[in-house]
């Protein structure tokens, strides 16, 4: 079988060999095995189903969230000599006449299909009588409430593994902390699952964070530093998108706007151009990425803070994808957090009001951070590291430190007392010495470590914590009010066994903002 495999991804690929992780994914698909796939963006996930759809005997289906996605990958697949059709809402009625009908003649090797087309009791019906050798779900995070960019379609896709108990699932994705991983495997109800978990860490991508002063005038600067190379400027608004893209033009860049508020020619248009060099900069809301094949961006700007860690990665990661060193630089302000508050405040639902909150706290603890950026990006993401890169502002330039074991271990023993069941907010109150309400409601003043602090301010002790959980000592759990949880890497460190040193919190004015985190 592997002998087949191979002579597939050489004839219809052109790959000679395969990327980390994407054989044993095929061998679990092609035994009959659940599979979980976390992969970075470029990391080749689609690979994992498409070559074992050539060899199964039945068609695969591949869930996939994006209608111009879908477009594209079939396309793709077709100019390879692969029989794969999508079928969606953009197709009439006999166009997808012909598709079934090209199934039933077991013609095609992969269907692409949205949520809500699988999910059609009809659609089902035919796939349960033509029958089915692989469901894989693309951007699986989209069925979890925890994931950042939750589609309720995603949620019924929990009935496959009822309604089809015998066909192997493959579920991928490239963002996803611990609690979403977890939700995705919960709620699609795969069994014994083989699990990928690919590195995340992009080594040529120079992180850096820049205070905004005056952003027009530092990103000019910035710009002027790039030899005409290509980057995107990415901004939260369409109207700043517009504003951006006009004033770059004035001051002579070969630069376009991009969002989608535009039509969807000018915006081909404008990826066109881009992908030929003739665009230098994209300025862009988050429209503008999904399906980007650009290998030589140089350069992402965030011109204002993203909402997510998960957003901001995969943006940053669109550049550098050939490998060659590239920057992600972001202008950071620390005002931008209430005016992304004040956006989060506006989402109705609870519960999902209050995961935004926790997620976008991490992001600005990234803009905020001490820490080595690529620490705080891998350990986010749950990979465990503690050595910083060398490759980003803060260690280029590192913040002055001290030797911060002891206090390291008072604020580590104090989550260990609490139960690792509060937030940073209660176990500094604790560490302070305070009497509140709910520190006397849960008897925490009389723990050991209460009190055992109380020198230092609060905004103090919430940088220290930051740097613990930006090393991976801790972790704040989203679906527990970000309650702080130790993690392995902790010990040595509560032991005695490991010296640590932290970065001189800088204590600004602009701090108290934070009061409103969870
Ligand atoms: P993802 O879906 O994980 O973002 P893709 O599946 O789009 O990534 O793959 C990213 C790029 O890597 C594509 O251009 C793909 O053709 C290429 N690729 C995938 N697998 C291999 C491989 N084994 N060898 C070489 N290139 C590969
Ligand atoms: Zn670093």
């Amino acid at each position: 079988m592997h002998d087949t495999l191979l002579q597939h991804l050489k004839t219809f690929f052109g790959y000679s060999s395969y990327r980390p992780g994407q054989l044993e994914v095929m061998d679990a698909a092609l035994s009959g095995r659940d599979s979980f796939v976390l992969m970075p963006t470029g990391g080749g996930k689609s690979l994992c189903y498409q070559l074992p759809a050539l060899v199964l005997p039945q068609v695969t289906v591949v869930v996939s969230p994006l209608m111009s996605l879908m477009k594209d990958q079939v396309d793709t697949l077709k100019t390879n000599g692969i029989a794969a059709e999508f079928i969606n809402s953009s197709l009439s009625r006999e166009d997808i006449q012909a598709i079934y009908q090209k199934l039933r003649q077991r013609e095609l090797k992969l269907l692409y299909v949205a949520p809500e087309r699988l999910l059609q009791p009809q659609f089902l019906d035919r796939m349960a009588e033509l029958g089915v050798s692989l469901f894989a779900i693309d951007e699986a995070h989209c069925i979890s409430q925890w994931g950042h960019d939750f589609r309720p379609d995603y949620m019924a896709l929990a009935l496959l593994k009822e309604r089809f108990p015998q066909v192997p699932l493959m579920a991928l994705t490239a963002t996803a902390d611990a609690a979403t991983r977890h939700d995705i495997v919960q709620q699609l109800g795969l069994h014994q699952h083989h699990e990928y978990v690919g590195s995340f860490d992009r080594p040529n991508i120079r992180y850096m964070v820049q205070e905004k002063f005056r952003p027009l005038e530092q990103l000019v600067s910035y710009l002027k530093q790039q030899d005409g190379q290509s980057g995107v400027v990415y901004c939260n608004s369409r109207r700043k998108v517009d504003e951006l893209a006009s004033q770059l033009q004035e001051r002579g860049f070969v630069s376009a706007a991009y969002h989608a508020g535009m039509d969807s020619d000018s915006r081909n248009r404008v990826q066109e151009a881009f992908q030929r060099d003739d665009v230098q900069v994209i300025v862009a809301t988050v429209a503008f990425g999904m399906g980007i094949n650009k290998s030589n961006i140089r350069f992402v700007v965030h011109y204002e803070l993203s909402r997510t860690i998960e957003a901001y990665y995969q943006e940053t990661g669109r550049a550098g994808r050939d490998g060659v060193a590239a920057e992600a630089l972001m202008l950071f302000d620390p005002a931008d957090i209430g005016r992304i508050h004040h956006w989060i405040d506006q989402e109705e639902n609870e519960q999902r009001a209050r995961v935004a909150r926790q997620r976008f706290s991490a992001m600005a603890s990234f803009a905020e951070a001490q820490t080595c950026r690529r620490l705080v990006l891998l350990n986010y993401f749950g990979e465990a590291q503690q050595t910083p890169c060398g490759n980003c502002d803060i260690c280029l330039s590192p913040p002055k430190q001290f030797d911060g074991t002891e206090l390291a271990q008072k604020a580590l023993s104090c989550v260990y007392r609490v139960g690792q069941r509060f937030g940073m907010g209660h176990v500094i109150e604790v560490l302070r010495g305070s009497n509140s309400q709910k520190v006397q409601q849960y008897g925490h003043h009389q723990l050991s470590t209460w009190g055992l602090g109380q020198e230092y301010s609060h905004d103090f002790w919430l940088s220290i914590l930051r740097q613990l959980v930006h090393f991976g000592f801790l972790q704040q759990d989203i679906t527990q009010h970000a309650a702080l949880k130790l993690q392995p890497a902790a010990r040595p460190v509560l032991r005695g066994e490991q010296p640590l040193q932290l970065a001189v919190p800088r204590l600004h004015a602009t701090s108290s903002k934070d009061k409103r985190r969870p």
